[in-house]
């Protein structure tokens, strides 16, 4: 199954992307964590990302679908996988749309996790509290929760006019928000096998 993952900073997607990713044993493709990879690496292009994303800022389109495009080449991509944090913007959407097509795919699912703006911010406030990632002190948060709004949050209309948006009520126990996310995953994966 060829997935997307989307909700806001703090509304849980780390911890249930790695739950459904052991339920499906499919790869996961997360662009922050290979932009991270990237600059710890230090390459020249490393460099250059690290200077976007210390202000929470978005990598430009054309790096991302770069490394995107290749990943998604390799051979444990065959069979589907799980995009975590991409797309980010319509445009790198539509771009993953024409290259999925070009090969004869689609995406099967787009998964969002809704969350009230309040338990949001609640959540990002502990994590800043209690976790140590460089780029999660909360103004920084602030200001990638404002990204997610502006950049982000369109694309959801956009995938439910194609018919491919699932709402997740991310809100109670993380046990219950996988339960909700496996029933859908379900459904989607007998549509897709009885077709
Ligand atoms: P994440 O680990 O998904 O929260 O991403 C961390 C940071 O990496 C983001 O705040 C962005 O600066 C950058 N980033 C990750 N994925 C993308 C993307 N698809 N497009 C643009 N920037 C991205």
């Amino acid at each position: 199954m060829r997935i997307v993952f989307i909700g806001p900073p703090g509304a849980g997607k780390g911890t249930q992307s790695k739950r459904l990713l052991s339920y499906l044993s499919i790869p996961h493709i997360s662009t922050g964590e290979m932009l991270r990879e990237e600059i710890a690496r230090q390459t020249p292009l490393g460099l250059v990302i690290s200077e976007q994303m210390s202000g929470g800022g978005l990598v430009p389109d054309p790096i991302i679908l770069s490394l995107v495009g290749e990943r998604i080449e390799q051979p444990d991509c065959r069979h589907g996988y799980l995009f975590d944090g991409f797309p980010r913007t319509l445009h790198q959407a539509v771009a993953l749309d024409a290259a999925l097509e070009a090969n004869g795919q689609a995406l099967d699912v787009v998964l969002e996790l809704r969350v009230s703006e309040e338990s949001v911010l609640e959540r990002l406030r502990h994590r800043a509290k209690h976790e140590s990632r460089p780029d999660d002190d909360m103004q920084t948060a602030i200001e990638r929760l404002r990204h997610f709004r502006e950049l982000t949050a369109p694309l959801l209309g956009y995938y439910s006019r194609r018919g491919l948006l699932r709402t997740i009520d991310a809100s109670g126990t993380p046990d219950e928000v996988f339960e909700r996310i496996r029933s859908v995953v379900d459904e989607i994966r007998d549509t897709k096998a009885a077709g």
